[in-house]
């Protein structure tokens, strides 16, 4: 039985997204991890299928369907086996706060132009000095008159070369309070003093061009602030859950799809006459590991399902982020054991899989928050 209600339409959409991504993606990853980067056109042609933002409302371009067509982007995304084209970023984290927090100016102007691709999202939290602690952030936004000013640096920004748009993360010098002070700010890449600075050079995720961005004086309309002045907390707050909640499911397919490989390669791979998948260890570390991603994958589709109902689901979020990362990462490193020395070479997928599946436990909050969160939140 499923847990989750996929209708035909669904499962439609999922055949054909997966042909797409066979066709438009998997062929060229390896130009894109060699190039940093994904180019534009990649985005675009997202954004003309229909698979980007399907959640945003008609009015603004969008499919209005329900957040299972994410869940669907995101999970076939993880069968092409690389982590540049970062659509459930622009689609599930980052352009929700447009759509919920937006003016009604920054919806009309932007929205559209999120569903086709021409405008590819970034959300800048995190600086050099602080990225756990997301209240002790320095970036300044000030008001003066009609604009608001920023200044400050952001670094590891997902997107960060390509965006067209960042979702900024800043602070009024003003305010003491560290939490009260914070506003969200929509900054298009056009604005006067955003600098984009060097694409960091990473582990893993080598198609994704993660970056540091500055901003000089950025002047952007007061209209482009998202939601009250002070509330960028709170926002973020409300917010964190469904980009956690993406990281999990990316988190389960990825280690579905690793398991997926590792079986057809034991089943092909020969030592001391037969296949690999015939010793009994073989056997055992596969129905160990097909263990944890079933009850990974139950996990996490029921709370996609509660996440759905608008059940508030904090606490088993943050279990779930740091459960399924945790998960995904055991899972890796098993499928590249089982893969022998070919697991440690680059032209076997394994070996990317594993070396991208790393960073999951660090970003959108580090597990060690959410296990602090889930903690507070259980009156520890
Ligand atoms: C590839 C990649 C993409 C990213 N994309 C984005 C993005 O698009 N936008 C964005 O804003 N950020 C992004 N980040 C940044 C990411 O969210 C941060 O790296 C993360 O939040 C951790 O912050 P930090 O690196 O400053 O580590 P720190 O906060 O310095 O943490 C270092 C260590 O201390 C631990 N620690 C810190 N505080 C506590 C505590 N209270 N209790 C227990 N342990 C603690 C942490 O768990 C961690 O193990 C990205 C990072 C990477 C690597």
């Amino acid at each position: 039985m499923d847990i989750l209600p996929y209708s035909d339409e669904h499962k439609i959409f999922r055949g054909v997204i997966r042909k797409f991504f066979e066709k438009e993606v998997i062929p060229h990853v390896e130009e894109w991890e060699e190039a940093g980067i994904v180019p534009r056109e990649a985005w675009l042609k997202m954004g003309e299928q229909g698979y980007l933002c399907p959640q945003v409302p008609e009015e603004y371009g969008g499919l209005g369907v329900d957040f299972l067509y994410s869940v669907i982007v995101a999970e076939e995304l993880a069968r092409t086996n690389h982590a540049g084209l970062a659509a459930p970023l622009h689609s599930d984290v980052v352009v929700p706060y447009l759509v919920a927090f937006g003016s009604e100016e920054v919806k009309r102007t932007y929205l559209p132009k999120c569903v086709t691709g021409e405008c590819i999202t970034a959300i800048g939290m995190t600086e050099p000095n602080t990225g756990s602690d997301l209240a002790a952030i320095k970036t300044s936004v000030v008001e003066d008159g009609d604009e608001l000013v920023i200044n400050g640096q952001k670094t590891f920004i997902s997107n960060g070369i390509n965006c067209d748009l960042i979702v900024l993360a800043a602070r009024d010098p003003a305010v003491e309070d560290p939490h009260s002070g914070i506003d969200l700010v929509a900054v298009p890449a056009t604005a006067e003093g955003f600098v984009k600075g060097k694409r960091l050079k990473k582990v893993g995720w080598h198609s994704q061009d993660t970056a540091e961005l500055f901003f000089e004086d950025c002047r952007v309309p007061k209209n482009h602030r998202l939601g009250s002045k002070g509330a960028g907390f709170m926002m973020m707050m409300q917010k964190l859950a469904q980009e956690r909640l993406m990281c999990a499911i990316g988190a389960v397919a990825a280690a579905e799809v690793m398991l997926e490989m590792t079986i057809e390669y034991c089943k092909e791979r020969k030592a001391f006459g037969r296949p690999i998948s015939k010793f009994q260890n073989t056997q055992f570390k596969i129905v160990e590991m097909a263990t944890e991603v079933k009850l990974g994958r139950t996990f996490l589709d029921k709370l996609i399902a509660e996440h759905m109902e608008g059940t508030n689901i904090v606490v088993e979020v943050s279990m779930a982020k740091y459960w399924t990362t945790e998960m995904a990462r055991r899972v890796a490193d098993e499928c590249v054991q089982l893969h022998g020395g070919y697991g440690y070479c680059e032209e076997y997928p394994i070996a990317r899989a594993w070396r991208d599946v790393r960073v999951m436990s660090i970003f959108a909050g580090t597990n060690e928050i959410m296990k602090g969160i889930a903690a507070k939140f259980m009156g520890l």
